[in-house]
């Protein structure tokens, strides 16, 4: 994921966008369905910036999302600050992990801090009253087998206090990523089924990744439920990339290579709250929540 456009989006939200439509646009119906929308946002004042995409939601990263010095709240009021407010704003919280995550590793060096910052994420999710924690997949080395990341996550599972959902997103590439094909979904949902506390753990899909993994969109919701039970979150994503490239540049809906008949039906089968991580700021987003309603 590319997030080029974020100070745009933190420059905006403070500079105008925000004109007092928060709350009209929530719950929409589409197609006899509910269906909520949100975005990822600039970290600073998460419920500015959902005011000012009139969005049910959003996600955002609390520190550095290439770092591992642990989650950082940034917002004017602290972290309890924030879920007081986003409770009384009526707004949900998602968190995205660091992308640096990866508790699937067989290195050493990389899954024990990989653990730790998830511990830390979950533990500040938790006090911001966030609905969820989102993680990707993670993968293993070239010669690994990967029945041993499987089993990481396994472990990783066991080791950590889930105080709240922690979602697992599919990502788009690399021959040796846990969560790219369905194959590979299936062997961690089977290793982590074992892990206690597995109920807390669910399952992010994000149709850019799906499309440019090579799974079927067509398809890709029943596949998911069949080895997950649960779809959690959605990530709404087009693609600037051809399905199967294992790229993963997110574009806004309707404006990459993705059939719009194929991610609508995604977005919308999967019946669960959506997350548009698309370029942008409030104007852009609110293009793409308008795209989502017009393609019902
Ligand atoms: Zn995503």
């Amino acid at each position: 994921m590319r997030w080029s456009s974020y100070s745009r989006i933190g420059r905006e939200a403070t500079t105008g966008q925000h004109n007092g439509r928060c709350g009209l646009a929530r719950n929409r119906r589409v197609s006899g369905m509910t269906i909520t929308l949100g975005a990822h946002v600039d970290q600073t004042d998460p419920i500015a910036e959902a005011e000012a995409r009139g969005a049910d939601h959003v996600q955002f990263f609390l520190g550095d999302p290439q770092g591992y010095k642990g989650p950082e709240i940034r917002y004017h009021g602290g972290a309890e600050g924030l879920r007081k407010d986003a409770e009384a704003a009526g707004i949900g919280l998602y968190v995205h992990a660091p992308y640096i995550v990866n508790v699937a590793t067989t290195n050493n060096r990389i899954r024990i801090p990989s653990r730790k910052l998830l511990q830390q994420h979950v533990d500040a999710a938790a006090e911001i009253g966030a609905r969820g924690l989102i993680v990707h997949g993670g993968h293993v080395n070239k010669s690994d087998d990967p029945a041993v990341g499987f089993d990481n996550w396994r472990k990783a599972v066991e080791a950590t206090d889930l105080k709240l959902p922690v979602l697992i997103e599919n990502t788009a590439g690399g021959d040796n990523a846990m969560t790219r094909q369905l194959e590979r979904i299936e062997g961690v949902w089977a290793a982590i089924e074992e892990a206690s506390g597995h109920e807390q753990v669910g399952f992010c899909l994000d149709t850019c990744h799906a499309w440019a993994s090579g799974i079927d969109l067509a398809t890709v919701v029943e596949q998911v439920i069949r080895i997950t039970g649960r779809i959690d979150l959605v990530h709404a994503n087009d693609s600037r990339d051809a399905a199967g490239s294992g790229a993963d540049r997110h574009t806004s809906l309707g404006q990459g290579r993705i059939d719009a008949d194929l991610l609508a039906g995604v977005i919308h089968e999967a019946g669960a709250p959506v997350v548009c991580e698309t370029p942008g700021g409030p104007e852009e987003h609110r293009a793409d929540f308008e795209w989502i309603r017009e393609h019902g």
